[in-house]
């Protein structure tokens, strides 16, 4: 026998160049349980970024339509640009149990937290330096030298609310970092308040069943 349950949010936040995409993806293939919340953003593909998997690409008009008409569970303008997560298949997910991760920033986490109080469990992710992250976010070549300055800037910001998360988490090693974060999900798993089924598990246990 088996507790049904509700499923969770996993935000997973950090400045970016930290390794939270390449944590996210190791996390969710080795974590069948788990979804991708897919996010809309107004910024342009960057190279290899496919629509539907990585981003919903839109107009500012339509993230703002899609804003206004409450289709975003949350929604905030990072660099510039419109960035938001869909509020449908995160609901639907939840409700089937699935557990849903988040690539978002802190300012998505204030939101979602104030939106799904009893289902957000969240992670930060630190560089071990700022120095490590501004190497990183060249090694990665996407983009332009003003881009770079700019995300630094923003680093240091986003570094600013790594306080306000459940957990903290220094990438010294990605393996190490994985196997963490996975142990956040599992622990996060186990909460009393998210075993929907308890009641009906411990009647039927104490039944004999
Ligand atoms: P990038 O442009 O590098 O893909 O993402 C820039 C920043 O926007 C990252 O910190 C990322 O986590 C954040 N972000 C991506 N999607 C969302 C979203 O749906 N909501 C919020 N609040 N932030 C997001």
């Amino acid at each position: 026998m088996t507790i049904a349950r509700r499923g969770l949010c996993l935000v997973i936040a950090a400045p970016s160049g930290a390794g939270k995409s390449t944590i996210t993806r190791a996390l969710l293939a080795e974590e069948p349980g788990l979804t991708l919340s897919v996010s809309v953003t107004t910024r342009a593909p960057r190279r290899g970024e496919q629509e539907g998997v990585h981003y919903f690409f839109r107009s500012p008009e339509a993230f703002a339509a899609m804003a206004a008409g409450s289709e975003l569970l949350e929604w905030a303008e990072v660099f510039g640009r419109g960035y938001g997560t869909p509020r449908a298949p995160v609901e639907a997910a939840l409700a089937r149990g699935r557990d849903v991760v988040f690539d978002i920033d802190w300012q998505g986490h204030r939101q979602l937290r104030a939106a799904l109080p009893d289902d957000v469990v969240s992670l930060f992710i630190l560089p071990p330096s700022l120095a490590e992250l501004e190497a990183r976010l060249r090694a990665r070549g996407a983009d332009a030298e003003a881009e770079i300055a700019r995300r630094m800037a923003a680093a240091r910001d986003e570094v600013s609310h790594a306080p306000e998360f459940d957990c903290i988490l220094v990438n010294h090693d990605f393996a190490a970092s994985v196997a963490a974060a996975r142990a956040v999900l599992a622990a996060a798993r186990l909460a009393t308040g998210r075993q929907t089924g308890l009641a009906a598990f411990l009647g039927a246990l104490q039944a004999g069943a």
